[in-house]
């Protein structure tokens, strides 16, 4: 299993953390290691000062493929979720500003939360989908499918020329726009809709 997460995929996020907007799906990945297991508690990462939440809408791979064109992409998931791709920013930013690659900020155990599936029935308009995140009771994040630069077929496409996809795979699709920082004892809560997906505290 792997899981694939798209980063700058939301012009107003791109900005916030003073990047360009990227001409192509910005692709990273996350081992199987980093996907919390249910009902296992998310401990405060000790290498780090700094943990982001990133609230993302995140894909379930259905199918195996390779070179997929968009047309067909949406065959190749059938359900969504949000979740959280935490991030130590503080070593993302000294990695960064070395140009080192980004594993040790984003792919550490445990640095993938996903919420509880919802079927991608075809009435679900899927450019259309509202998903927020609260830090303890308070609105932080708010996104909606339409406001991705590359929609769900586009990444889905890209990320099949370099990597076979295979069904179990995930896919983060980005974060918009309010990403920030936790601390231990916060609780976050993660909706698609009106929906509640998940609840996690930081211990
Ligand atoms: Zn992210």
């Amino acid at each position: 299993m792997k899981i694939f997460c798209i980063g700058r995929n939301y012009v107003a996020h791109a900005k916030e953390l003073g990047n360009d907007v990227p001409d192509e799906p910005v692709i990273f990945m996350k081992p199987k290691s980093a996907l919390l297991q249910a009902h296992t508690p998310f401990y405060y990462p000790e290498f780090s000062n700094e943990l982001h939440y990133e609230a993302e809408l995140v894909l379930r791979i259905c199918k195996n493929g390779k070179y997929i064109q968009e047309k067909f992409a949406n065959k190749y998931y059938n359900g969504v979720t949000v979740g959280i791709d935490f991030t130590a920013r503080d070593i993302q930013d000294e990695l960064k500003s070395k140009g080192l690659p980004w594993e040790k900020a984003k792919a550490w155990d445990n640095s993938a939360v996903i919420g509880k599936w919802i079927d991608l029935k075809p009435e679900i308009n899927k450019g259309d989908i509202n998903f927020c995140l609260y830090k303890n009771k308070e609105l932080v994040q708010q996104g909606n499918s339409g406001q991705m630069l590359f929609n769900f077929d586009q990444i889905i496409a890209h990320i099949s020329n370099y990597f076979s996809l295979n069904i179990g795979d995930l896919v983060f699709t980005g974060t918009p726009a309010g990403v920030g920082e936790c601390v231990v004892g916060d609780d976050l809560e993660g909706f698609i809709e009106d929906e509640s997906m998940f609840e996690l505290s930081i211990k």
